[in-house]
Protein backbone atom coordinates (compact mmCIF):
# COMPACT_ATOMS: atom_id res chain seq x y z
CA UNK A 1 0.00 0.00 0.00
CA UNK A 2 1.54 3.54 -0.58
CA UNK A 3 1.17 6.25 1.73
CA UNK A 4 -1.56 7.88 -0.01
CA UNK A 5 -3.74 4.94 -0.36
CA UNK A 6 -3.21 4.46 3.49
CA UNK A 7 -4.29 7.35 4.31
CA UNK A 8 -7.15 7.37 2.31
CA UNK A 9 -8.17 4.12 4.32
CA UNK A 10 -7.86 6.24 7.57
CA UNK A 11 -9.83 8.70 6.20
CA UNK A 12 -12.19 6.82 5.49
CA UNK A 13 -11.94 4.78 8.43
CA UNK A 14 -12.33 8.00 10.51
CA UNK A 15 -15.18 9.15 8.70
CA UNK A 16 -17.47 6.07 9.48
CA UNK A 17 -16.57 6.13 13.06
CA UNK A 18 -17.88 10.24 12.92
CA UNK A 19 -21.20 9.34 11.26
CA UNK A 20 -21.94 6.65 13.66
CA UNK A 21 -21.65 3.69 11.18
CA UNK A 22 -18.64 1.93 11.80
CA UNK A 23 -17.75 -1.52 9.98
CA UNK A 24 -15.65 -2.82 12.83
CA UNK A 25 -13.78 -4.55 10.39
CA UNK A 26 -10.63 -7.59 10.85
CA UNK A 27 -11.99 -8.16 14.11
CA UNK A 28 -13.50 -11.38 13.08
CA UNK A 29 -11.65 -15.14 14.18
CA UNK A 30 -10.39 -15.75 10.73
CA UNK A 31 -8.56 -12.80 10.96
CA UNK A 32 -7.21 -13.24 14.08
CA UNK A 33 -5.84 -16.91 12.51
CA UNK A 34 -4.57 -14.77 9.45
CA UNK A 35 -2.54 -11.88 11.93
CA UNK A 36 -1.08 -14.42 14.22
CA UNK A 37 1.28 -15.67 11.64
CA UNK A 38 2.91 -11.94 10.41
CA UNK A 39 1.69 -8.31 10.90
CA UNK A 40 1.45 -5.91 7.84
CA UNK A 41 -0.14 -2.92 9.38
CA UNK A 42 -0.78 -0.15 6.74
CA UNK A 43 -0.19 2.82 9.16
CA UNK A 44 1.48 3.81 12.19
CA UNK A 45 0.05 6.06 14.37
CA UNK A 46 1.66 7.56 17.53
CA UNK A 47 -0.88 9.41 19.73
CA UNK A 48 -1.99 10.29 22.96
CA UNK A 49 -2.74 7.64 26.07
CA UNK A 50 -5.80 9.67 26.85
CA UNK A 51 -8.56 7.25 27.14
CA UNK A 52 -10.22 8.81 24.79
CA UNK A 53 -8.62 8.91 22.03
CA UNK A 54 -8.00 4.93 20.42
CA UNK A 55 -6.39 4.57 17.41
CA UNK A 56 -8.71 1.39 16.68
CA UNK A 57 -11.86 2.94 17.23
CA UNK A 58 -11.12 6.34 15.76
CA UNK A 59 -9.76 5.16 12.36
CA UNK A 60 -12.48 2.36 12.41
CA UNK A 61 -9.78 -0.35 12.13
CA UNK A 62 -9.07 -3.71 13.67
CA UNK A 63 -6.36 -6.35 14.46
CA UNK A 64 -3.08 -5.77 12.57
CA UNK A 65 -4.12 -2.74 10.83
CA UNK A 66 -2.53 -0.13 13.23
CA UNK A 67 1.25 0.05 14.79
CA UNK A 68 0.44 2.21 17.80
CA UNK A 69 2.94 3.93 19.83
CA UNK A 70 0.98 5.96 22.61
CA UNK A 71 2.06 8.29 25.32
CA UNK A 72 0.66 11.25 26.91
CA UNK A 73 1.24 14.33 24.92
CA UNK A 74 2.16 12.13 22.24
CA UNK A 75 5.80 13.02 21.88
CA UNK A 76 8.96 10.83 20.77
CA UNK A 77 11.88 9.84 22.87
CA UNK A 78 14.03 7.23 21.19
CA UNK A 79 12.20 4.36 22.77
CA UNK A 80 9.06 5.62 20.65
CA UNK A 81 11.44 6.24 17.59
CA UNK A 82 12.97 2.68 17.77
CA UNK A 83 9.65 1.60 17.92
CA UNK A 84 8.46 3.31 14.84
CA UNK A 85 11.61 2.61 12.67
CA UNK A 86 10.69 -1.43 13.37
CA UNK A 87 7.51 -0.66 11.89
CA UNK A 88 9.10 0.90 9.22
CA UNK A 89 11.92 -1.17 8.20
CA UNK A 90 10.51 -4.65 9.52
CA UNK A 91 6.53 -4.44 8.74
CA UNK A 92 6.58 -2.11 5.70
CA UNK A 93 4.43 0.74 7.29
CA UNK A 94 5.32 3.44 5.35
CA UNK A 95 2.71 6.17 6.62
CA UNK A 96 3.20 7.96 10.30
CA UNK A 97 0.81 9.93 11.96
CA UNK A 98 0.89 11.93 15.10
CA UNK A 99 -2.18 12.31 16.73
CA UNK A 100 -2.74 15.39 18.57
CA UNK A 101 -6.39 15.87 20.12
CA UNK A 102 -8.53 18.44 21.72
CA UNK A 103 -8.00 19.40 25.15
CA UNK A 104 -5.21 17.51 26.23
CA UNK A 105 -4.53 16.95 29.78
CA UNK A 106 -0.47 16.31 29.27
CA UNK A 107 -0.51 19.57 26.65
CA UNK A 108 -2.59 21.32 29.68
CA UNK A 109 -0.13 20.26 32.35
CA UNK A 110 2.85 21.66 30.05
CA UNK A 111 1.09 24.80 30.03
CA UNK A 112 0.61 25.36 33.52
CA UNK A 113 3.65 24.11 34.18
CA UNK A 114 5.44 26.81 32.40
CA UNK A 115 3.99 29.15 34.51
CA UNK A 116 5.29 27.37 37.66
CA UNK A 117 8.24 27.22 39.56
CA UNK A 118 7.43 23.52 41.48
CA UNK A 119 8.66 20.67 39.86
CA UNK A 120 6.78 18.47 38.42
CA UNK A 121 5.92 15.36 40.31
CA UNK A 122 6.96 12.08 40.35
CA UNK A 123 8.25 10.96 36.41
CA UNK A 124 5.96 13.67 35.29
CA UNK A 125 8.50 16.01 34.15
CA UNK A 126 9.17 13.14 31.31
CA UNK A 127 6.27 14.05 29.65
CA UNK A 128 6.00 17.60 30.27
CA UNK A 129 9.48 18.76 29.47
CA UNK A 130 9.40 17.81 25.47
CA UNK A 131 6.18 19.48 25.49
CA UNK A 132 7.39 22.98 26.86
CA UNK A 133 9.24 24.44 23.87
CA UNK A 134 5.85 24.32 21.74
CA UNK A 135 3.97 25.82 25.17
CA UNK A 136 6.85 28.83 24.54
CA UNK A 137 6.21 28.50 20.82
CA UNK A 138 2.50 29.81 21.66
CA UNK A 139 2.34 31.89 24.24
CA UNK A 140 1.08 35.03 23.89
CA UNK A 141 -0.43 34.36 20.34
CA UNK A 142 -4.36 34.55 20.55
CA UNK A 143 -6.26 32.20 20.60
CA UNK A 144 -6.75 29.22 23.44
CA UNK A 145 -3.66 28.02 24.54
CA UNK A 146 -3.94 25.03 25.14
CA UNK A 147 -5.21 24.16 21.45
CA UNK A 148 -2.31 26.35 19.95
CA UNK A 149 0.20 24.14 21.95
CA UNK A 150 -1.87 20.88 20.98
CA UNK A 151 -1.14 22.07 17.32
CA UNK A 152 1.98 23.18 17.86
CA UNK A 153 3.56 20.30 19.49
CA UNK A 154 1.94 17.67 16.84
CA UNK A 155 3.99 20.16 14.06
CA UNK A 156 7.49 19.94 16.04
CA UNK A 157 6.93 16.06 16.68
CA UNK A 158 6.00 15.85 12.43
CA UNK A 159 9.30 17.62 11.82
CA UNK A 160 11.37 15.74 14.95
CA UNK A 161 10.17 12.32 12.98
CA UNK A 162 11.20 13.50 9.59
CA UNK A 163 14.55 15.19 10.87
CA UNK A 164 15.31 11.74 12.54
CA UNK A 165 18.29 10.12 11.05
CA UNK A 166 19.26 7.70 9.53
CA UNK A 167 15.94 5.69 8.78
CA UNK A 168 13.35 8.05 9.29
CA UNK A 169 14.62 11.12 7.24
CA UNK A 170 16.32 9.07 4.95
CA UNK A 171 13.03 7.11 3.69
CA UNK A 172 11.10 10.65 4.04
CA UNK A 173 13.76 12.42 1.18
CA UNK A 174 13.15 9.44 -1.12
CA UNK A 175 9.05 9.73 -0.70
CA UNK A 176 9.20 6.04 0.43
CA UNK A 177 7.79 7.29 3.70
CA UNK A 178 5.10 10.20 4.68
CA UNK A 179 4.96 11.50 7.54
CA UNK A 180 2.03 13.68 8.51
CA UNK A 181 -0.09 15.66 11.86
CA UNK A 182 -3.41 15.56 13.02
CA UNK A 183 -5.60 16.50 15.68
CA UNK A 184 -8.71 14.59 16.69
CA UNK A 185 -11.85 16.54 18.30
CA UNK A 186 -13.19 15.06 21.07
CA UNK A 187 -16.93 16.57 20.50
CA UNK A 188 -16.94 15.10 16.85
CA UNK A 189 -14.75 12.31 16.37
CA UNK A 190 -13.15 13.76 13.67
CA UNK A 191 -9.59 13.44 12.79
CA UNK A 192 -8.00 16.32 10.90
CA UNK A 193 -4.96 14.99 9.01
CA UNK A 194 -2.94 16.88 7.04
ZN1 LIG B 1 -3.68 13.91 25.52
Amino acid sequence: MTPAEALKKLREGNARFVSGKPEHPDQSNDRRSEVAKGQHPYAIILSCSDSRVPPELVFDAGLGDLFIVRVAGNTADDSAIGSIEYAVEHLGANLIVVLGHERCGAVKAAVDSADSTAAAPGHLAAVLDPIAPSVKEVKGKPGDIVDLAVRANVARVVAQLKASKPVLADLVSTGKLQIIGGRYDLETGEAELK
